[in-house]
């Protein structure tokens, strides 16, 4: 008989362990402690996994690192059959597999990576019915003959995660993901649920109605991220600014520093390998090889710093991530939101940096207006981009901005740039105006650094050119420093006082609202630079950049460290599949006598406290 996923489906290598639970049997709060080892729900997920287990269609919409994948794997294993787990991330696949069996429950993926006698042999378990999850890409999922399979096989629910990817207007989109609908027609009855961490209205909207989702109930979790300190930097040798960065703050850690380009990407990433650290380029440029084993390290090594596109990152789900360095502007805030959220999964504190210019803000608007895109969609592009400028240019705080964009109130934090230091605010009216009319006597043709000379009063070759060294306007601008200028010339722009010449070489110009600033009836309120360094952040050595342990506990955690990293290798995982740094840190704290007090700490769940409780206590008592 030809099986489903023709070339063939990958099971994970290892052996199945066997059952531990009793589908079915046991109830949603028992497996939560005795499967994943937690004490309690979190927000929604309660909720969500009552909703799913009585068969209810819904929508989840919660941050990463909000606890999305328990809303589907309890309500697998409470419900008869086995839960379907739809996700474009065929190269995460083997870990989340793995970290299921870790946890003792029997889960499978099925991927183009695999031999046909691997494959047949997930096709046989999901048959007989011993498979509590299956996960799958969607264009496996929709071949006639995998659905066909799945007709065959009891099925519990069908889970499509990163349902985003619906979504025309995200940069995730993915073909696949609009023929799911397909789903409700063959398998009427079965529960489905759409999970996501993109929230804004419009793709919600479009979830739910690409994917046909029936009378879904729509579960909302804050969107609050409060371990990620948010700071937007002002761009000024980016270079030098993020090696200080790292430096400072973050040696030694796991991180991703995000770029616009591939080019940037390999000549930031030989930039930082120059200056010791250890880093990866990533981007779809490169041989797919290549980028395999870039990502493979950057899971498994400790401490990489991976340099990349946008390409790098959906579902990313290691868990110690503790900074995202962003060297260009993304497109909207939910880039911003999506790619920062990478960092801190674990809720540890983590770092969200970003340089940003004025250049950034005159890119972005290029890309969009030279594509090829529709009318409407440009529109929509330039609503966000100016949502994102907003939240770069703003003397507020970040996180109530970004949460407002969610639709969620909130109050200042405390934990980012602008509460830490509260950025001085100046009447810059005149500024906007010398700023404004130099503009339009040079002739709204040239960019910033042309327009500054003038202001400077500066005699440069070009100057002289154009003649711009007799213009009215010329050295009236002496006051301020070229950085202040520029500081100036980019909030302008990014408040729409002044636009850039999108076709030529990106000279400034006026707007129809640079007339009442012009006129004298406007007044402009502008932000002094942005900070470079928030004070009230030490640096920091490498031990308490990741979780802090006090120096007598120090033998501890590092025999835990490497007892875990020696598991990790022979298992062939990344070590935090074997144990998160969050339970490590809790075993330091309790320093547990025994199996009993073990299998209370967060994460230490039954096949965990079995597997290595021995060894565990024994590394205790060692360190004592
Ligand atoms: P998401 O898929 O939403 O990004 P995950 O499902 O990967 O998030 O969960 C993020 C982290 O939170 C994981 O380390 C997970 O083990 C942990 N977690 C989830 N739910 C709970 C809970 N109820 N109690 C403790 N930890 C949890
Ligand atoms: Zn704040």
């Amino acid at each position: 008989m030809v099986d489903c996923i023709g070339n063939l489906i990958s099971v994970s290598l290892k052996e199945s362990p066997p059952p531990i639970l009793i589908p079915g049997r046991m109830q949603s709060l028992h497996i939560l402690r005795e499967v994943f080892g937690y004490r309690e729900f979190r927000g929604e997920q309660k909720a969500v996994v009552d909703h799913v287990i009585a068969g209810g269609d819904c929508l989840v919409l919660m941050p990463t690192g909000g606890g999305k994948s328990l809303c589907y794997q309890i309500p697998s294993l409470v419900r008869a059959g086995t839960g379907i787990v739809v996700s474009p991330l065929i190269a995460l696949m083997q870990d989340q597999v793995d970290a299921l069996l870790e946890a003792g429950v029997r889960a499978a993926f099925l991927n183009s990576s695999m031999t046909s006698d691997e494959a047949n042999r997930v096709e046989r378990s999901l048959r007989a019915g011993e498979l509590d999850l299956l996960y799958l890409a969607p264009e496996r999922l929709l071949t006639e003959q995998c659905l066909q399979l799945l007709a065959r096989s009891n099925i519990a629910l069908f889970a499509i995660d990163e349902a985003h990817c619906v979504s025309q207007w995200g940069h995730d989109f993915r073909p696949e993901y609009i023929q799911l609908a397909v789903i409700r027609e063959r398998f009427p009855g079965v529960p489905r649920m759409a999970l996501t961490a993109t929230a804004d209205s419009l793709t919600r909207n479009e979830i739910v109605d690409r994917l046909a989702l029936d009378e879904p109930r729509i579960f909302t979790a804050s969107f609050d991220r409060p371990n990620i300190r948010y700071r937007i930097v002002e761009k000024d040798n980016p270079r030098k600014q993020l090696l200080a960065f790292l430096r400072d703050e973050h040696e030694g850690d796991v991180g991703i520093v995000y770029c616009l380009s591939r080019a940037k990407v390999d000549e930031t990433a030989d930039m930082l390998v120059e200056a010791g650290l250890r880093a990866l380029p990533y981007h779809a440029g490169m041989p797919s090889e290549q980028r395999r084993l870039n990502q493979t390290a950057f899971l498994r090594e400790d401490g990489v710093i991976m340099v990349a596109t946008i390409a790098f990152g959906m579902g990313i789900d290691k868990p110690d991530v503790r900074f995202v360095a962003h060297l260009d502007l993304p497109k909207s805030v939910e880039s911003y939101y999506q790619e920062t959220g990478r960092a801190g999964r674990d809720g540890l504190p983590a770092d969200a940096w970003m340089t940003y210019g004025l250049a950034d803000v005159v890119q972005q608007r290029r890309m969009i207006d030279t594509s090829e895109a529709n009318d409407q969609y440009k529109r929509v592009a330039i609503g966000k981009l100016d949502a994102l400028l907003g939240l770069c240019e703003t003397s507020g705080c970040r996180r109530e901005r970004l949460l407002d964009y969610f639709g969620e109130t909130s109050k200042p934090c405390g934990n980012c740039d602008n509460c830490l230091v509260p950025p001085r605010t100046w009447d810059g009216t005149e500024a906007a105006q010398k700023a404004l009319s130099c503009i339009y006597r040079t002739g709204q043709r040239f960019g910033a650094l042309h327009v500054i000379d003038v202001l400077l009063g500066n005699e440069t070759p070009r100057v002289r050119e154009w003649g711009h060294q007799h213009l009215s306007t010329f050295g009236i601008g002496k006051a301020l420093s070229q950085q202040a200028w520029r500081g100036v010339l980019r909030q302008l722009l990014a408040m729409g006082y002044l636009s850039a010449d999108l076709e030529g070489y990106g000279g400034l110009r006026l707007t129809e609202s640079s007339r009442p600033i012009l006129k004298g009836t406007q007044t402009v309120m502008l932000r002094e630079h942005l900070a470079s360094k928030p004070a009230g952040r030490k640096s920091k050595s490498r031990r308490d950049a990741t979780v802090e342990i006090d120096d007598s506990d120090l033998g501890l955690w590092e025999a835990l460290r490497s007892w875990r990293a020696k598991t990790a290798r022979e298992h062939n995982v990344p070590a935090y599949v074997i144990m998160h740094d969050a339970t490590l840190k809790e075993i330091v704290r309790v320093a547990p006598g025994t199996l009993d007090e073990l299998s209370e700490i967060t994460g230490m769940g039954v096949r965990k406290v079995s597997n290595y409780g021995a060894d565990l206590l024994r590394i205790v008592e060692r360190s004592g």
